[in-house]
């Protein structure tokens, strides 16, 4: 017997409301502010932000929970804290590390990017769901590995890295990032501070020589490990 044929709901319906809200996104919260970068406007128009926050505001101008007590910054912190770590050459083929995968999105964005990442996160609950999303949503090729563990020590295994983003705040840039920070430009960008407020600071690394750069208030949620803050 053939059932009859009951249409579905138009899946294309939903996923026109999302790329409408990315667009705005991209246009009122990235633009309107001064991010110019072609290349990373249109990475943030490709990721779909829905798939990896919780909420019901997946492109809102604000922060949002992540799962296991942890929140990913608004969208125009993460283009800021992108822009300010792109290596000079760009991010296609660039070895990096991400210190706090959290819901995998900032992973995301590099990959789109073409950036061949590493990403490491301390709460193992968090890692595999994030590795999940990433597949899911097509990132899952051999250049994105997420991790498992204390990112203050860094990743040495795949060491130097062109460029790494720490998302959680510490009261200073722990040793071994600058160790495994290439020593021909190799960019680090950090929220460095204390647990309330911090500071966005980039440093690059020419030789054993770091000039660092500080660029804005943020509230970042605390980097916890040997080399940052301790668990409460
Ligand atoms: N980049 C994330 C995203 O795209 O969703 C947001 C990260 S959230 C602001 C900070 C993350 O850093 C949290 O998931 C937290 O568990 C993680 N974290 C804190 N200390 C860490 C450490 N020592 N090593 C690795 N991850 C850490």
């Amino acid at each position: 017997m053939r059932w009859p044929h009951f249409p579905r709901p138009r899946p294309a319906a939903i996923v026109d409301t999302h790329a409408r809200d990315r667009a705005r996104m991209v246009a009122e919260q990235l633009e309107a502010r001064g991010i110019r970068d072609p290349e990373l406007l249109r990475a943030f128009g490709a990721v779909e932000r829905h798939r990896f926050v919780e909420g019901d505001e997946p492109y809102g101008d604000h922060a949002l929970p992540v799962g296991s007590g942890q929140t990913i910054s608004q969208p125009y912190v993460v283009a800021i804290m992108t822009t300010a770590a792109r290596p000079p050459e760009g991010w296609n083929g660039a070895n990096v590390l991400e210190v706090g995968t959290g819901s995998g999105y900032q992973a995301a964005l590099l990959g789109e990017l073409g950036a061949r990442l590493t990403t490491i996160e301390r709460h193992e609950a968090l890692a595999t769901t994030a590795r999940q999303r990433l597949e899911d949503a097509g990132y899952a090729d051999d250049r994105i590995e997420v991790v498992v563990g204390d990112g203050t020590q860094g990743w040495s295994a795949h060491a130097p890295y062109r460029s790494i983003l720490v998302t959680a705040g510490a009261p200073s840039v722990p040793g071994p990032l600058l160790e495994q920070l290439d020593r021909s430009g190799g960019r680090l960008v950090m929220p460095v501070g204390d647990r309330e407020r911090q500071i966005l600071t980039v440093v690059v690394r020419e030789g054993d020589g770091l000039t660092t750069t500080e660029l804005e208030p943020v509230v970042f949620v605390p980097l916890i490990g040997e080399h940052g803050h301790r668990a409460e």
